[in-house]
């Protein structure tokens, strides 16, 4: 009974935000699957608008899939810089471009478990390109402006962008499935932001179950919830990273993101080469051992990382150097 309502609020907040947008599309700029397939693994964690600052540049140097395969690594980290994580990108683009050749011949498969088989792309990259390129509805993209819009507007619980799909394929007949991103994420970039949602302005508000749409509306600035999603759910908290955009979740790491986590919570953690604390990938740096100053004031800890186990203002500075006697 609670899912046949939600579904028809779900179908009736789809159908205003079709008449609000009615030109809503993906906003990479393409001309075939190939060039819709890289330019979405260049937008992971970047704006649609810096990738195509890039890709016409990336697209004349090389073409096809069979030119990227054969490109030099450094070449396209060049080309690319400016979306970040150029060389994990560079690297996935180029090994996706090799698989593209040597198994499928040049071509964008146009099956979802082939096209997940690339490298570089999951799900919301295979929903997204089989979805524009062939109109193939095989899933639902999630992105984070998908992840804070369902959640704000009482589609989901859920913070997993898996389960999220799981629930809207379950809510939304799959011949919506692909302009479903599309409007939630123009709705997203345009009204319902992460920040500053513009809640009055808005063309669903009345659809809406977030808590602090009225606040909004009303031009307070604290509004009752200090975010747009919702906060992570029980121990995942060191999991996680508040955003520069209110959100929980790993991205760009804020002035907040540099204090230690909470407590507990310290011994699991690590400082990231962005000087982020928080569980996440150990750097080069923080597996050497300490310093010989520093040693006698260091732990070696569970994750075989080095460092100080309780992380401290003082532990953000260099230690003091040893005086002679
Ligand atoms: S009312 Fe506010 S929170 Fe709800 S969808 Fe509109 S802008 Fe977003």
């Amino acid at each position: 009974m609670r899912e046949t309502k939600l579904s028809a609020r779900t179908g009736e907040i789809l159908d205003r935000l079709e008449s609000l947008y009615p030109d809503a599309d993906c906003e990479l700029n393409y001309g075939n699957a190939y060039e819709l397939l890289i330019a979405t693994i260049l937008s992971a964690q970047c704006t649609d608008k810096r990738v195509n600052a890039v890709t016409p540049n990336l697209f004349a140097r090389y073409p096809a899939a069979d030119d990227l395969a054969k490109a030099a690594l450094p070449e396209v980290e060049e080309i690319i810089q400016s979306t970040g994580f150029f060389r994990a990108k560079a690297k996935s683009i180029t090994g996706c471009a090799r698989a593209l050749v040597a198994e499928h011949g040049g071509d964008v498969p146009r099956d979802f478990v082939a096209a997940v088989k690339l490298p570089g792309v999951g799900r919301k990259t295979a929903s997204v390109v089989l979805g524009h390129a062939f109109g193939i509805a095989e899933g639902i993209a999630v992105d984070t402006h998908v992840l804070r819009l369902t959640a704000r507007l009482g589609l989901t619980k859920n913070n997993d962008p898996i389960r999220v799909e799981q629930e809207l394929m379950k809510l939304v007949p799959q011949k919506r499935w692909v302009k479903t991103t599309d409007l939630i994420i123009f709705h997203g970039r345009r009204v319902c932001n992460a920040r500053k949602p513009l809640c009055g302005e808005c063309g669903i508000f009345d659809l809406c179950a977030w808590e602090s749409k009225q606040a909004y509306a009303m031009g307070e600035k604290k509004p009752k919830v200090k975010d747009g999603s919702r906060p992570v759910e029980g121990n995942a908290r060191s999991n996680s990273l508040r955003r520069s955009d209110g959100v929980w979740g790993l991205g760009t790491p804020t002035k907040g993101g540099l204090r230690p986590p909470a407590r507990g919570a310290e011994a699991n953690s690590l400082r990231r080469s962005d000087g982020v604390w928080g569980l996440s990938t150990p750097t080069k740096r923080s597996l050497r051992p300490p310093a010989r100053e520093a040693k006698a004031n260091s732990l070696r800890r569970s994750d075989g990382a080095w460092g100080l186990s309780t992380p401290t203002k003082r532990s953000l500075r260099p230690p003091a150097k040893r005086t002679s006697k």
